[in-house]
Parts: C-alpha cells; structure tokens; sequence
C-alpha cells in the first residue's frame, strides 16, 4: 500500500510524473536508449533542458523579463556561497528567520559585511519580522520564503530598491507571487519539484557583472548562462525529473490552481490544530506555513497512541525536526487533499478518546 509521505525533503512527488520518469530511465520516448545513458548533447536532452528551463519561467511568470532559469548542482546550500561570490561587493543584508537563513548568512560572510536586518530568533523562529528597516548601503537583501523546519512562511517582502534574493526550496510553485519583485531566486528541487540533486536558479540577468572579484567558472552564474546550463554535465535524471512535475503542474492549470489546493490542505490542518485540545501549533498564526505545518502534543501521555494511529493509517514522516521538537506534517504540491484528510481523522479521533 502506498503510504501517505508527509516527509519535508526529499519528499513526495506525483504519482504519474513518478510512472513516466521510471519509464524513462528504461528507455526514453521510444528511441531506444535510456536516459540516462544518452549525452546530454544529444538532442533529446537539449530539447529537455530547454523545455524545463523555459517551463519554470513561464510558471513564474517571467518570460520575455529579463530572466533567465539555469538547473545547477550543489544543492540549495551552494546557492548560498555562489550567490554571494557573484552579487555581494560589500555589504549585504539578510533576514534571519531559522536554520537556513542562518547557514546562508555563513557562507555570505565569506565575500564581505553581513547585516542582519531583522531577526525572529529571540522566539525560537515562530514568526516572521514585519515593520524592520532596510538601511542603506547594501548589495542586496535576501530573505528565506518558506522556513522548512519552523513552518512559518513570508506572506509579505518587502519593497525595496535593492536587489531581492530568495531562497524559494520549501515553496517555490506553490503559491501566487509577483516572482519579478525578486532579481534572484533559488530552489533545491527535492521539495516542491523532482529528486534531489539538481537546483533550480532563476536570475534577472542585469543583476550580473558587477563584482570585482574573479568569480571560478563552476560558481559564475554568468558562465551557465552562456552554456545554457550546460556548462558541465548537468543532472540528467533530476532536471528531466523537474521538468515532468513542472509539465503536470501547467496541466493542473499552473501556480494558481495549486495555490487553491495548497491552501484547503492547509486550512484542513490548521483548523484541525486549532479546534482540538490535544494538539498546539507551533508558528505564530499569521505567519503559518501552507507548505510545512509544525505542532506539538500538549499530552504527552497520548504520544505512543497517536504515533501507533499514524502508523496504522499509513502516514509517514511526521516527526519534527529536531530543533523544534513535536510534528511537521509537509504538504508539498503533491500532496492530495484526500492525505490530509487522513492525518486529521487520526488527529480528530485521538481527541474524542482523550
Ligand atoms: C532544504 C532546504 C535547503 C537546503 O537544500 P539543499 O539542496 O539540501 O542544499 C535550503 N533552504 C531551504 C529553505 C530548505 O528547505
């Protein structure tokens, strides 16, 4: 039986995108070959890289904008050293809203000044800071949308001059956004988008250039823009991978129709999570997550029992991370409605024996 995969990353993909790329990596599209075994000069592959890359644009809206989308490795955790390598002269400014914002500001440290513009630390990153000033004098800003293990999620950026850099992995496709408020955005693939190991990079190009620093050609974003993220082999199986979901996701009827699930699942948990005693949610109410929803057990007596249901009821990856403690249930683009569903009977049942 399949079992309802509420795992934060790597994490749940389509079914049917999961058939296809099984199917392929046998052979692909009848010509013989598989996959993953063909060059990635051949034209097969160019035509998928093309196609994902064009497809990721057209789902953000930012085609004809001055944008560009390159699929790179390294993970989102690179993205957090390149982008500074190639945008950060002097001084830079990032919002500290958890974990991952904390190790993008490491890396950043490496390339100049950091300034922690505002910070949600102080309460163990339950909220999201609002009203923060953004002084002058800096390269950029650079935010984290959707903050993975704490399950709070930005709703409003702020406006600003300065370049936008968002690191996008738990959320990116899920929701509508102006995506042209933002000159940089990056996103692992293995949360909202294919398997682990290829992430994706969308760049408003006149960004570039500006540093003075040599920049090696493996962290240049300017050198995969001249290969049309060719620049060495690229991840074969994980950008075909992307490129299928992101295919199923236009078919859906792109951001806005998943935005409209995205949000039932989410108000399905969270009613749940408010309406029952047994169960306390973790992020500050405004700024809950509609990706990854964190909770705690106010009876820890009711633990093994409600661990026992969830098992029974084929539900997987809930643990919280272990910086928070409790439950996070991840409920990615291809998660059913119906799968949430099943979690909150479990939820609804432990109260009425509680
Ligand atoms: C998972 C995650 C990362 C790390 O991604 P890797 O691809 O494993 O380097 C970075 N940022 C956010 C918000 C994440 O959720």
């Amino acid at each position: 039986m399949k079992k309802h995969n509420f795992s934060a990353g790597p994490c749940i993909l389509p079914q049917e995108v999961m058939k296809k790329a099984s199917e392929a990596v046998l052979e692909l599209d009848d010509i013989g070959l598989s996959l993953i075994e063909i060059s990635h000069r051949s034209k097969e592959f160019v035509a998928i890289m093309e196609k994902a890359r064009s497809l990721a644009l057209e789902l953000l809206g930012l085609e004809g904008k001055g944008y560009q989308a390159l699929f790179l490795q390294g993970g989102a955790s690179t993205q957090f050293l390149m982008a500074a390598y190639n945008l950060l002269e002097n001084k830079a400014g990032y919002i500290n809203t958890g974990t991952w914002s904390l190790k993008a500001i490491k890396e950043a440290k490496l390339m100049g000044d950091i300034v922690e513009v505002a910070s949600s630390q102080d309460q163990n990153f339950n909220y999201i800071p609002k009203g923060y000033e953004i002084p002058a004098g800096l390269d950029y800003l650079h935010l984290t949308s959707n903050n993975t293990i704490f399950g709070t999620q930005v709703k409003e950026f702020p406006k600003t001059d300065i370049p936008l850099i968002c690191d996008m992995s738990s959320d990116i496709f899920s929701r509508q956004l102006d995506f042209s408020q933002f000159d940089l955005i990056y996103a692992g693939a293995q949360k909202n988008m294919g398997p682990a190991g290829t992430t994706l990079v969308v760049v408003k190009e006149d960004i570039l250039g500006k540093v003075s620093r040599t920049i090696p050609s493996m962290l240049d974003y300017k050198v995969h823009l001249g290969k049309d993220s060719m620049f060495n082999t690229p991840p074969v199986f994980p950008v075909y991978v992307s490129m299928l979901t992101l295919q199923w996701l236009k078919e859906l009827g792109g951001i806005a129709a998943i935005e409209e699930i995205n949000e039932k699942k989410a108000n399905l948990i969270y009613s749940e999570i408010e309406l029952n005693p047994v169960f306390a949610g973790f992020a500050a109410k405004e700024d809950r997550s509609i990706m990854n929803a964190t909770f705690n057990i106010t009876d820890e007596s009711l633990k093994e029992e409600f661990d026992a249901k969830c098992k029974e009821a084929g539900i997987n990856g809930i643990n919280g991370h272990r910086s928070v403690g409790g439950y996070r249930a991840s409920m990615y683009n291809a998660m059913s409605l119906e799968s949430v569903g099943v979690l909150v009977d479990v939820m609804s049942e432990l109260e009425r024996k509680g």
